[in-house]
């Protein structure tokens, strides 16, 4: 069919019209045929299939069952009453329950007569029970036209309300493809189709709507996945290739004395293969001639300052400043120290500038930024202001990226005539395949291998009425010599509330550790950040032993000799969040604990999220269960990209798909560039579209 025909709007499809046009649209943003056409049921119902009682389990499945109603009744509770009846077959029994519509319920229902049942199956006080099931008498059942698989379309407690039923969507589509003949434009080219044996669009678009029977849904499904995976690739590689045809970048070609010196002399240990690896990668890409825009990942403790360093050595080397923008002044303190010390007598000069520098101090910066005289500039935003000229920066790196916005990035980018290399610096893994669709503009490197020697840091849950056995635990660490973390959450909505748990935490740690055996740190949003940083600095010292705090301490603080992360509340906190808590422990080479303390009352996420902190420190393997439980729009920076809007690919499920998607796309890239081949005009005309409208469904049927 083509294009136009589908672009008409939606109130012009038979039996459908102005009123449930309007809430089409206001519900599940169909304005017009193609729309409908792109709307793809969530799931299936397989009706070839009928469940004896006995038979059913404990999963959230849709199951139909035959039997009868051998007793109702009205139930009632707190809020108003429901009707239950009991349903029972020659195997058992289960409870159908119904919340609303009632009295039509109870007028219409016969008891004993039998019913083909249909509907969710819960588990709910030890037996089973339907909540408004769907019904039909068994011998009209056996009468009508069976679908084998009834899709299920998305929908909302309004749309139904206004009569458009699942039912009535499927009536819609079977109109639109009368409509179409079912006929509908190829938009993937002839030599994807057959190498990947996929089935034409017409027939997927038939059988995602109808199918006719498992294969086939599969082969649609697959179909339509990869197409979605496909121009979403097409369009990432296209970007990645402008900007590196587009952006010329200073060309580092000299692996001078400084970082041979570094190497060979300062080096204070060997360095991970990870960590040569990217430094390889790194070196490659500032040897081309294009500006380079790398995410390096790393999880916490991986060790990429000392990448950042020697990225930093390679531009000075090739008579280039660099900076470091670190999300907050006590990092930015930190790497600022680390680094000057690692570089030790190298002859490189650096400055730290962040909002407590003195003016007169800063207009030193200033000036010796601007001469050429300083070499590496490390801060916080303070990089960003105006004020701040470079020479010629050649380099900028960012650590914990999550803390900076894509618009604060590119004013630092601004700053030269032509953009420095920008490195990315993240703690927080962006799971590999979610990076993929996401950055597959941006260069990643990992380093997945953390420096010889570290002890895993074992972790336990622990609730929150052991707290005296935890205490005594602490005890005996800090007899050890040891440092302890204690950190309270601090979620915006709660902020009063939160706030008091903390001073409350405090108080008792403070009873149960008294002075002068026991010196405590506390630190929080609300303090000064004078204050904040004075009694950051006694625990940095070592003259605290117990630091309890909020979330601030979360990015980067390295305190080698703290060996217990208490985590107070530690069901409120995400995954994401646990680990980066985590990470500020295990970093010197005694063993390190990190203790969840949580109430008994504990949601099924929650629990996951313990256990999986309890079983594995490995940060990727996190990010993965994370993306599972919250869904890629909460990730971190997901957001804004507007590229996981998927209608049918899962970017966690279907990762496969993915990566066949990807190797396709370059593939068709590498073979024909500029899309010029006759073959591949479809694929052409396709992506121009995607461009011109930036929505890839709109556009692929
Ligand atoms: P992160 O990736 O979290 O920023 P850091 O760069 O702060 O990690 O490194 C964590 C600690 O590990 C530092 O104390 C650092 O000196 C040490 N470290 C880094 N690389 C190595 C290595 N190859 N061998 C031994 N220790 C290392
Ligand atoms: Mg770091």
């Amino acid at each position: 069919m083509n294009a136009n025909y589908l672009q008409t709007p939606i109130a012009y499809l038979k039996g459908v019209g102005p009123n449930r046009a309007n809430s089409l649209q206001s519900e599940l943003g169909i304005s017009c045929f193609q729309d409908l056409l792109n709307l793809f049921p969530n799931r299936y119902i397989d009706k070839t299939k009928y469940y004896k009682i006995r038979e059913l389990q404990r999963s959230s499945a849709d199951v139909q069952v035959v039997g009868k109603i051998i007793h109702l009744k009205t139930v009632e509770q707190k809020r108003g009453k429901r009707l239950v009846a009991k349903f029972v077959d020659d195997t058992g029994e289960i409870e159908l329950v119904w919340f609303r519509g009632q009295k039509w319920i109870k007028e219409n229902i016969k008891i004993n007569k039998a019913y083909v049942i249909f509907g969710k199956c819960n588990w709910y006080n030890g037996k089973f029970s339907m909540p408004h099931p769907e019904m039909e008498f068994l011998e009209e059942h056996e009468k009508g036209v069976k679908i084998a698989m009834q899709p299920i379309y998305p929908s909302t407690e309004k749309l139904s309300n206004t009569g458009v039923t699942n039912k009535v969507i499927n009536k819609m589509m079977q109109q639109l493809f009368l409509d179409c003949k079912g006929q509908f434009s190829e938009s993937l080219s002839p030599k994807i189709i057959h190498e990947l044996r996929l089935i034409s669009k017409s027939d997927a678009l038939f059988n995602i709507h109808f199918p006719k029977n498992q294969e086939l849904l599969a082969k649609a499904q697959f179909r339509l996945k990869f197409e979605e995976l496909f121009y979403i690739q097409l369009q990432l590689l296209g970007k990645s290739k402008a900007r590196k045809q587009r952006i010329k970048g200073f060309v580092f070609d000299q692996v001078g004395t400084h970082f041979n010196n570094f190497y060979k002399n300062h080096l204070p240990f060997e360095l991970t293969n990870a960590q040569k690896r990217v430094v390889k990668e790194i070196r490659a890409d500032l040897g081309t001639s294009a500006q380079m825009n790398r995410l390096l990942q790393g999880d916490v403790g991986s060790g990429k300052t000392i990448v950042a360093l020697m990225t930093m050595l390679l531009a000075i080397d090739n008579g280039y400043q660099a900076c470091l923008m670190a999300p907050t002044e006590i990092l930015a303190n930190q790497h600022f120290n680390g680094i000057q010390e690692l570089l030790g007598d190298l002859g490189i000069k650096i400055a730290i500038l962040t909002g407590s520098v003195k003016k007169n101090q800063r207009i030193i910066i200033h000036e010796q930024l601007e001469s050429g005289e300083l070499h590496i500039l490390i801060g916080t935003h303070a990089l960003l202001e105006d004020k701040v000229k470079y020479k010629n920066l050649g380099l900028a790196i960012i650590d914990e990226q999550h803390r900076f916005g894509v618009a604060q990035r590119s004013k630092l980018w601004h700053k030269n005539n032509l953009p420095p290399h920008i490195l990315v610096m993240t703690a927080t893994p962006i799971p590999r395949t979610l990076a993929m669709s996401l950055y597959g503009d941006l260069d990643i490197s990992v380093i997945d291998e953390l420096p010889p020697g570290r002890k895993p840091i074992k972790t336990v849950h622990r609730y929150d009425s052991n707290r005296l056995k935890v205490f005594g635990f602490i005890k005996e660490e800090i007899k050890k010599g040891r440092q302890i973390y204690v950190v309270y959450p601090l979620i915006q909505e709660s902020e009063a509330l939160d706030y008091k748990d903390l001073m409350d935490g405090y108080e008792s740690i403070v009873r149960d550790f008294p002075q002068p055996e026991y010196q405590i740190s506390i630190v929080h949003g609300q303090m000064k950040p004078a204050d904040k940083d004075y009694e950051m600095e006694r625990f940095v010292k070592g003259e605290t032993q117990i630091m309890v705090a909020t979330t601030v301490i979360e990015v980067g603080v390295n305190v080698p000799n703290a060996s217990v992360m208490v985590i107070e509340s530690a069901e409120r906190f995400g995954l994401s969040q646990l680990h980066q808590l985590r990470g500020r422990v295990g970093r010197g080479a005694d063993q390190s604990f990190c203790i969840l303390m949580t109430s008994h009352k504990l949601s099924n996420d929650s629990k996951t999220r313990l256990e999986t902190m309890v079983r594995t420190n490995d940060g990727f393997e996190i990010a993965e269960v994370d993306l599972k439980l919250r869904g890629p729009g909460d990730i971190m920076g997901t957001q804004q990209s507007g590229m996981l809007h998927l209608k049918i690919a899962d970017i966690v499920k279907d990762n496969d798909i993915l990566k066949t998607a990807r190797f396709h796309a370059i593939q068709l890239l590498k073979e024909d560039p500029s899309l010029e081949n006759p073959n591949n005009l479809v694929v052409r005309h396709m992506y121009t579209q995607i461009i011109k409208h930036k929505n890839i469904w709109n556009y692929i049927s």
